[in-house]
């Protein structure tokens, strides 16, 4: 189904091998979600992830149901993670006629395969896929997908090695490389001929933090006649390790003190894990006070398997510390209502939907009790509302008094921080085309373009949606 509105302004559907190559970017243009890029080589066209936009409910599926292209033209997809706002969105491609291969590595297939059912449970109300109680007795409009859809996804998805180029067709050749972000996270790099010259284009991802080793580092950025690179971070500094651990430290400490309850808030994919990797470290190394530790979050607990399947990729967690998975509602409510203090992960990073709902509205209003975030908090989101110094906190359609004490530790983020991005691109400075920064707020892309252009990259933009480039 094309999107009327688009045609107009954009020349999306004509494929012609004259046309220079070009980049269009559809989605986490001046923003971070809904990640989609297209890239037309000249004779074909591809596309950089197929992720689900973020937003209030009617604008956020008007802009997951269309497609400014005709999906049905599109050669094959590459998938830089699994993510849903980076491949949320494939199985209505998939509907709308996309045939191609998905490209990932093989990690990432294992890990859609679960990210995508979980959307489709999501998108039927079914409130044990995690959106805690709070959809019970709503009308949810029909899902845009169906469980075929999901599968023919899934069945499309083709694994491959991270560092292993691959001959696509007799133009166009395609290598992953490990971006450290969350398992199986890559770096894309594309390079195809157009009219007997060789252009190259570099698509990040969602590029990880340095010094974290739970993930590898994440690999230089290879240089390329244009950079498609992210900037969630732009211009910011992450904790160290260190502060992390010093930061958690006190927060636990004190609200032992107290007698309350820490809860953590946290992704299920990827934040979950690390939260976890270093809270149980940092106990057993007696750096953090011992407390039981839980996590109420179905879908980690799925994820946990895949991240055990390629453990080659992530470093063991050595503790004897060890977490209870709460897997059905009484034993959640058992943990939440016991009057000794522990800590919660839950799955919900920005408190709008997911377990975490379950437990705040419990200890929302205990001023003896803690919530850290430990991810990025969208600015129309729950969690922003906890940063804010407002006193009450509008959540699940509801106003609370917010007494629970809010802690922030920004060092447990998977996205590279304005050092980090001095490090993985200062490479490919003097071979570099043009850049262009995609998956980040307007502040954080200006201070990075800023960061960039002192650098030494020469063409720096950070496009609006639906802007093409020429590479
Ligand atoms: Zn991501």
């Amino acid at each position: 189904m094309l999107d009327p509105r688009y045609n107009v302004c954009m020349n999306l559907n004509e494929t012609s091998t004259h046309r220079p190559p070009s980049v269009t970017f559809l989605g986490a243009a001046q923003s971070v979600s809904g990640s989609m890029h297209l890239l037309q080589t000249g004779s074909k066209r591809f596309l950089f992830d197929c992720g689900s936009h973020r937003g209030p409910r009617n604008e956020a599926r008007a802009r997951n149901a269309y497609f400014a292209f005709d999906p049905t033209t599109i050669s094959a997809l590459f998938l830089s993670h699994a993510h849903v706002d980076h491949c949320g969105n494939i199985p209505n491609l998939v509907r709308q006629g996309f045939n191609g291969p998905i490209y990932c590595t093989h990690a990432t297939k294992d890990l859609v395969q679960i990210m995508l059912e979980d959307s489709l449970r999501i998108q039927e109300g079914d409130a044990s896929a995690g959106r805690g109680f709070s959809n019970r007795g709503r009308t949810l409009p029909p899902p845009l997908f169906t469980r075929e859809h999901v599968e023919k996804a899934i069945e499309n998805c083709v694994g491959i090695d991270f560092q292993k180029r691959i001959q696509l067709d007799d133009n166009v050749e395609l290598e992953m490389i490990d971006s450290g972000h969350i398992l199986g996270s890559a770096i894309t790099c594309v390079s195809f001929t157009n009219q007997q010259q060789r252009y190259s284009v570099t698509f990040t991802g969602d590029l990880g933090r340095r010094g974290i080793p739970y993930l590898p580092d994440p690999s230089p950025v290879p240089a390329a006649d244009l950079i498609i690179c992210e900037s969630t971070y732009g211009g910011k500094r992450h904790d160290t390790l260190e502060g992390m651990a010093a930061k958690m430290a006190k927060i636990v400490s004190a609200t032992i003190e107290r007698g309350g309850k820490v809860l953590i808030p946290a992704f299920s994919l990827g934040r979950t894990q690390l939260v976890l990797h270093y809270l149980r470290t940092w106990m057993a190394q007696g750096v953090v006070p011992t407390l039981p530790l839980y996590v109420d979050s179905p879908l980690a607990q799925l994820i946990d398997t895949v991240y055990e399947k390629h453990r080659h990729l992530v470093q063991p967690t050595r503790s004897e510390i060890s977490c209870r998975w709460l897997e059905t509602e009484e034993e959640a409510w058992e943990c939440t209502s016991q009057r000794d203090s522990c800590i919660i992960v839950a799955s919900g990073g920005m408190c709008e939907g997911g377990r975490i709902v379950r437990h705040l509205t419990e200890h929302i209003d205990d001023p003896r009790s803690t919530i850290v975030l430990v991810s990025y908090q969208a600015p129309d989101s729950v969690g922003a509302q906890m940063l804010s110094s407002r006193p009450t906190v509008k959540m699940q359609g509801q106003n609370w008094n917010k007494w629970i004490e809010v802690a922030e530790i920004n060092g447990f983020s998977g996205h590279a921080d304005k050092d980090d991005m001095e490090v993985l691109l200062r490479d490919a400075v003097d071979k570099t085309g043009k850049v262009r920064l995609v998956h980040g707020e307007i502040p954080q892309m200006a201070a990075m373009t800023a960061q960039l252009r002192e650098m030494g990259f020469a063409d720096v933009a950070a496009p609006r949606r639906n802007e093409t480039v020429f590479v």
